[in-house]
C-alpha cells in the first residue's frame, strides 16, 4: 500500500495557497509503527508542513526505510544542509521541493552546488514565469517538475478556470519546449471525449493520507474536512463530495472536473501520483 504521512503540522513558512491548518501537534514515531508495522509497505511520502520541523525525523526515515520500497520527502527546503542532505542519500529518500517564489531558488543554487538531483514541485500561477525559466536553466539538475494546480480550501485562493489553466500550462511548455519529458502537471480538467472521462481515476485509490492525529483519510484535502479512520486500510473518496469538485465552477460543455491530485505526463495522456514518478 502507498500511504503519505503528514508528521507535522508546523511550518517555517505561510505560503498563501497552504491549505492545511498549522497546529503544534506531531505525530510520532511509536504511533506510526502501531500504524503501519503489519501492512506491505510500497511508497511511502512524508510531508507536513515542514518534515524538517519534527523531532523524530531521523528514527522515522531509518524505520520507514527499511520496510517501503521507495521513500520520498516532501519539504519546503529551508532547512536543508549538507548533514541532511548526506542523511538522505544514505538512506535512499527521494526529495520532492517546493519552489515557488523567487526567495526559494537559493535552494536551488545549494543543490546545484551540490550535485544533487531533485524532483520539484511549483503551484503555478501567473506570477510563476521568473521562477520557472530560472527552473529552466537549471534543469539538469532536476528529475521532474511538478505543477501543481492551486486549490481553494482554507484560503482565499482564485481558483483558475479551464481556459487560464490551459493557457498557464501551455506557456508553461513554451519555456520548457526542450525539456518536457521532465515536464508533469495536474490537468484539474478533462475532455469528455478523453480515456479520463470515460474511466475516471482519483487519487485516493493510489495513496491513502496519514494526518499527524494518526487518523486516516482518503486524501490530504480531507484531513480537515472529515473524520479520519483509525484503521490504515485503503480509504476512498466519494469525488461526489470532493471539496474541490464541489466549488461550482463554470465550465465549456465538453470539459468537466477531475480529481486535482492526479499527475500527468506533459507529452502523454498517462496519470498517475506523483510518488510513481521514475
Ligand atoms: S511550505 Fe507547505 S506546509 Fe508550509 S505553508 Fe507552504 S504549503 Fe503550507
Ligand atoms: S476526488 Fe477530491 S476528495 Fe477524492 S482524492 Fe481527489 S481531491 Fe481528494
Amino acid at each position: 500500500m502507498n500511504f503519505t504521512i503528514c508528521i507535522t503540522r508546523q511550518c517555517n513558512k505561510t505560503c498563501s495557497f497552504c491549505y492545511l491548518s498549522k497546529s503544534s501537534n506531531d505525530i510520532s514515531l511509536e504511533k506510526i509503527i502501531n500504524l503501519l508495522s503489519s501492512i506491505h509497505l510500497e511508497h511511502i511520502s512524508i510531508t507536513g508542513g515542514e518534515p524538517l520541523l519534527h523531532y523524530e525525523l531521523k528514527k522515522i526515515i531509518r524505520w520507514l526505510e527499511r520496510r517501503c520500497k521507495r521513500l520520498f520527502l516532501l519539504t519546503n527546503g529551508l532547512l536543508l544542509d549538507d548533514d541532511w542532505v548526506r542523511f538522505f542519500l544514505k538512506n535512499r529518500t527521494e526529495l520532492f521541493v517546493s519552489i515557488n517564489n523567487l526567495s526559494d531558488l537559493s535552494v536551488i543554487n545549494y543543490f546545484s552546488n551540490n550535485n544533487t538531483i531533485l524532483n520539484i514541485h511549483h503551484v503555478l500561477t501567473e506570477n510563476s514565469l521568473e521562477v520557472l525559466c530560472f527552473l529552466n536553466e537549471k534543469l539538469s539538475f532536476f528529475n521532474s517538475i511538478v505543477l501543481l494546480y492551486p486549490v481553494k480550501l482554507n484560503n482565499d485562493l482564485k481558483m483558475y478556470s479551464y481556459d487560464e489553466w490551459k493557457g498557464l500550462i501551455n506557456s508553461t511548455k513554451r519555456i520548457f519546449e526542450k525539456n518536457l519529458d521532465k515536464l508533469f502537471f495536474e490537468p484539474a480538467f478533462i475532455s469528455k471525449k478523453g480515456t479520463l472521462y470515460k474511466h475516471p481515476r482519483c487519487n485516493s485509490k493510489q495513496v491513502s493520507f496519514i494526518d499527524t492525529s494518526g487518523l486516516i483519510y482518503p486524501c490530504c484535502l480531507l484531513a480537515d474536512i472529515i473524520e479520519g479512520e483509525t484503521e490504515a486500510t485503503n480509504t476512498h473518496c466519494d469525488p461526489s463530495n470532493c471539496p474541490v469538485l464541489g466549488t461550482p465552477m463554470k465550465l465549456p460543455d465538453n470539459v468537466n472536473q477531475i480529481c486535482p491530485l492526479i499527475i500527468k505526463s506533459i507529452q502523454s495522456e498517462v496519470v498517475f501520483s506523483p510518488a510513481d514518478i521514475k
